[in-house]
């Protein structure tokens, strides 16, 4: 599949880590590559850029360019917006994203996983259950390696199991996967996409290519999930009441069968009792022996910033969440627990409305909201009878959150906002917050 690129003059857009990527195995197989990004590279991306060899412009997107391109192949934060991409769409020329890149890079199989949440939590169980099989296992992505990166060392028998966004699924043509999941779809990067639709039908063009032959893997009581099923194939579903997997009796069951209790998941909340269902079913079709299963699902208690459990600290069940940067997110993690709640949430104001999140706030005791959005948050827990404090900053919220709190509650960071107005990152808050909270606990052993 290499040789379709040979002499192919590519034009890579973007230069972070996944553009270099591409423009090193494009360069690596024959293609006359461009590199091209709308603002300055970092001192790093410069030198690596360099050491390829290969021509870049930087600063802005020239329309000169496409006059020399054959194939554009770019970033999935750029949108298609630009002028330089609707240029190219005028012009009907292929505008590919990574993954189909790396699709076209290997004859490994990919197992791929959408959805507006819990991609990156259900990838890395997916990863986690087929290393239990005979077959090698990676994972590329958001979490691991960039895609072509993998794709490129990766042999025919390996598997690829790979967490993809709509901005990916908006640039695949050829992709192909032996497995899909589309998990779930909320209204989510609208300013992108401009309307739910058009992201939702993103989503679909996983499905595009599959066959019979593969496993389509879809969330049941989702209509507009259901909507992307193309017509002539059979979908596998998941749902916590009915589907191929479900929960029978307390049991996580597949096709019937009992698997293991609920309670026994280390994964805590019913979205994620979701995400354990969908990947039984994505992983079937590769004969995983049900020791390394049970192991797996008994062991694996999430990734970190995803509803993680921190600990039981001064009796207290720490959970960071800090990757729920909007409502539906937030819901979910509201909505997975029967404990009492002390809950921490704010950050940055994007004008959300925040009434969807009512009717997951049954069990929140109190409300500790900080950052740009704490006074409206505050405004929300007392239209619900609920004691609410606003305060500035973390380090105010964590030990009045601890001080509202009573032995076995539940202590959960879940923003629904981004974290921008005071973090670089969700990691960044999200290491924040278990820092202070340990620090809390030294302070009052
Ligand atoms: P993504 O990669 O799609 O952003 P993550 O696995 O990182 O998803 O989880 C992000 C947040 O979304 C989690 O903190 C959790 O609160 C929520 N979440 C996880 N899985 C689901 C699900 N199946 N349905 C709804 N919300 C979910």
């Amino acid at each position: 599949m290499q040789k379709q690129w040979k002499g192919k003059r590519v034009l890579v857009l973007g230069a972070a880590r996944s553009g270099i990527a591409a423009a090193a195995y494009l360069n690596d197989v024959g293609a006359i590559v461009t590199i091209n990004a709308g603002s300055e590279p970092t001192a790093e991306e410069r030198a690596k850029i360099e050491t390829l060899g290969v021509r870049s412009i930087f600063g802005s997107h020239p329309l000169t360019l496409l006059d020399e391109t054959d194939v554009i192949v770019k970033n999935p934060g750029i949108p298609y917006h630009i002028p330089l991409l609707q240029e190219a769409l005028t012009r009907h020329m292929p505008i590919y994203t990574e993954v189909e890149l790396a699709y076209l890079a290997t004859d490994a199989t990919f197992v791929g996983i959408t959805g507006s949440n819990g991609k990156t939590t259900t990838t890395t169980l997916v990863h986690e259950l087929l290393k239990g099989g005979t077959r090698p296992v990676h994972v590329a992505g958001n979490i691991g390696f960039p895609a072509i990166e993998v794709a490129s060392k990766a042999q025919a028998d390996d598997i690829i199991v790979i967490e993809l966004s709509s901005f990916q699924l908006m640039g695949v043509e050829a992709f192909h996967p032996k497995a899909a999941a589309l998990l779930n779809l909320s209204e989510a990067h609208l300013d992108y996409h401009g309307d739910f639709e058009s992201y939702a039908d993103a989503k679909g063009n996983l499905f595009r290519n599959m066959t019979d032959a593969d496993r389509l893997v879809v969330k049941r009581a989702d209509a507009e999930v259901m909507k992307r099923v193309p017509e002539q194939l059979t979908a596998q579903t998941f749902g916590y009441e009915a589907g191929d997997a479900c929960v029978t009796d307390g049991w996580i069951t597949l096709h019937g069968n009992a698997v293991i209790p609920v309670s026994e998941l280390a994964l805590g909340g019913a979205h994620n009792v979701e995400n354990v269902l969908a990947a039984l079913l994505l992983i079937e079709p590769f004969d995983i022996p049900r020791s390394h299963v049970e192991r797996v699902l008994r062991t694996f208690g999430g990734v970190a910033h995803r509803t993680e459990n921190v600990g039981r600290i001064l009796g207290r069940n720490v959970y960071n969440d800090s990757k729920a940067t909007n409502n539906v997110a937030t819901e979910a993690a509201l909505a997975g627990f029967t404990s009492p709640i002390v809950w921490l949430c704010g950050g940055l104001e994007r004008g959300a409305d925040l009434a969807s999140l009512i009717p997951a706030m049954a069990r929140v005791k109190a409300v500790v909201a900080y950052g740009e959005t704490a006074e409206r948050f505050k405004t929300l827990g007392e239209s619900q009878g609920i004691p609410s404090f606003a305060v500035d900053t973390l380090e105010a919220a964590v030990p009045l959150a601890f001080r509202q709190s009573a032995e076995d509650d539940v202590l959960l960071l879940s923003p629904a906002c981004a974290s921008w107005d005071q973090y670089k990152t969700f990691e960044e808050r999200g290491e924040h917050f278990v820092d202070l909270v340990r620090k809390y606990e030294e302070a009052n052993r």
